[in-house]
C-alpha cells in the first residue's frame, strides 16, 4: 500500500492518533480511500487496531482543521422541508399513548394496546421509522449533533421537551430560525448540568467526533440515572462494507473518523458507563444504492449500474446481505448504569 503521508494532498492539517478505545498505537492498514461525496483532495488511510479491533481513520484532520472538511453544502446542515401527514400522525400519536405511555398518559386498556401494535407497524412507527421509542421519564431529550433540526421538530411534535447541540454555526443558526433551543459546542457536560436529560440521541454523529469515548462519557454525565442513549452508526463489519471497500457509501472519508462494529461500539459504551440493551438494523436500501452509484461512477459495471437505479431491488439486496446479523447501518439502545 502506498504511504498515506505521501498520498495526502490537501491543505487540511493532519495528525496521527492512537486507538480511542484502548490507547494502543499498533494497527494494520485496511484500505486507502478518498472523499467520494464532496471530492475534497487527499487520500485517507483506514486502520484496524491490533489490540482491540477498533477501525479508524489515521492519519486524520486535526481538531482545529476538521471544520474545513465540511463544505457549506454538507447535507445535514441544510434546512429541510419537514413532511407532516396529519392522519398518520394522529394514528401514531394514539398508538404511542397506548403502547409506549406517551402523553397525555390516559391508556384505554388491553384493547387499546392490542390495536396500537399493528397501527405502529402500519404507520411505520416501529423500527423502520428508527426514531421512535417508549416514553422516558419527564420527556427531556438532547439531540447531540442535531444538524438542521429535522429530528428536533419531529420529537417536539410527539411531546418531548427537546434541546439540540451542534458544532456547526450554520446548523445552529438554522435550528434557531425554527425556534429550537440549541447550543453550539462539542462538550455536552460543559453546557448542561449533570443528570439533565431522560434521553440523549446521536444520529450518525459518533463517527464524526475526534474522541467518541470522551463524547460518550460526557453524554453519560448529562443523562439522568438510568437515562436512555440512542445511537445510530454505520457498521464496518457488514458484508456490504467488506464487499464495497472504498466505494462503501458510509465510509465518508475524511469526515468519518471512527468506523464502528457491533463489538467495538459495545465495548466503548461499556467503558463510558452504559449497558447496551439492543442493536437492530436501521432502514434498508439507501446505503446499497449509493454505494453502487459510487462504484458505477468509477468503473463500468453493467449489472451494478442497472441495480443502482432500482431502489427497491437495492433494499432487497441489503436485507439479504444483512441475514448474517450485520446490517450496514445499526441503531443501538443503551442505558446509563
Ligand atoms: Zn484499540
Amino acid at each position: 500500500m502506498k504511504s498515506t503521508d505521501e498520498a495526502i494532498d490537501t491543505e487540511v492539517k493532519t495528525e496521527r492518533v492512537p486507538c480511542d478505545l484502548c490507547g494502543s498505537d499498533s494497527s494494520d492498514d485496511i484500505l486507502l480511500g478518498r472523499d467520494m461525496l464532496h471530492g475534497l483532495a487527499g487520500k485517507w488511510s483506514v486502520v484496524r487496531c491490533r489490540k482491540c479491533g477498533l477501525v479508524y481513520t489515521n492519519p486524520r484532520p486535526t481538531p482545529e482543521t476538521l471544520a474545513s472538511v465540511y463544505p457549506p453544502d454538507y447535507g445535514p446542515y441544510q434546512a429541510q422541508q419537514h413532511k407532516r401527514h396529519r392522519l398518520r400522525r394522529r394514528l401514531q400519536q394514539w398508538a404511542m399513548r397506548q403502547h409506549w405511555n406517551y402523553p397525555p398518559h390516559d391508556k384505554s386498556g388491553w384493547l387499546g394496546r392490542l390495536l396500537s401494535w399493528p397501527i405502529l407497524i402500519l404507520t411505520k412507527g416501529q423500527r423502520r421509522n428508527f426514531d421512535l421509542f417508549p416514553w422516558q421519564g419527564q420527556g427531556k431529550l438532547l439531540d447531540y449533533g442535531c444538524g438542521s433540526g429535522g429530528y428536533l421538530d419531529r420529537m417536539k411534535q410527539w411531546g418531548w421537551n427537546v434541546v439540540g447541540m451542534d458544532m456547526s454555526d450554520q446548523a445552529v443558526a438554522t435550528c434557531r430560525e425554527q425556534g429550537f433551543d440549541v447550543c453550539r459546542g462539542i462538550a455536552p457536560d460543559q453546557e448542561f448540568a449533570p443528570d439533565s436529560f431522560d434521553v440523549v440521541t446521536l444520529w450518525h454523529v459518533l463517527e464524526h467526533v475526534p474522541s467518541p469515548t470522551r463524547t460518550l462519557c460526557q453524554v453519560n454525565t448529562v443523562l439522568k440515572p438510568h437515562g436512555k442513549l440512542v445511537v445510530a452508526l454505520p457498521n464496518i463489519d457488514s458484508l456490504l462494507a467488506r464487499w464495497m471497500g472504498i466505494y462503501w457509501y458510509p465510509l465518508e472519508l475524511p469526515r468519518h473518523l471512527t468506523h464502528f462494529s457491533k463489538t467495538t461500539i459495545t465495548k466503548m459504551m461499556e467503558k463510558a458507563g452504559f449497558r447496551v440493551e439492543k442493536i437492530y438494523a436501521q432502514r434498508y436500501g439507501q446505503v446499497t444504492q449509493k454505494s453502487f452509484r459510487y462504484l458505477t461512477r468509477e468503473k463500468k459495471k453493467g449489472i451494478i449500474a442497472i441495480l443502482s437505479g432500482r431502489r427497491r431491488l437495492c433494499s432487497i439486496i441489503e436485507r439479504i446481505l444483512s441475514l448474517n446479523g450485520e446490517p450496514p447501518r445499526m441503531v443501538i439502545h443503551a442505558r446509563k448504569i
